[in-house]
């Protein structure tokens, strides 16, 4: 299995979310910029693969998208992975 297939869990924090559409440009299936607020959210499971969720991440201005855990049957693999590159 390659990084590409593994499945990670994103965040937005509202707090720090300065509205600039760029996650919903990208991953429009799983954020959504409110038009009341101009506050973006998570929508569906947001669950998204290893390399999207790093670009959407590395991509935000605000720094408000993080990646909370990855699924229970990636985790491992993920960790191994991880400490590879160390
Ligand atoms: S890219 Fe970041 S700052 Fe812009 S709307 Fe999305 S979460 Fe907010």
């Amino acid at each position: 299995m390659s990084s590409d297939d593994l499945m990670v869990r994103v965040q937005v924090d509202t707090e720090t979310c300065i509205g600039s559409g760029q996650c919903e440009m990208i991953e429009e299936a799983t954020f959504l910029v409110d038009d009341d607020s101009g506050i973006a959210a998570v929508v569906g499971t947001g669950l998204l693969p290893t390399d999207r969720a790093e670009k959407v991440v590395d991509m935000c201005p605000g720094r408000a998208i993080s990646i909370v855990a990855e699924t229970p049957e990636t985790a491992e693999t993920v960790n191994e992975e991880a400490e590879e590159t160390e």
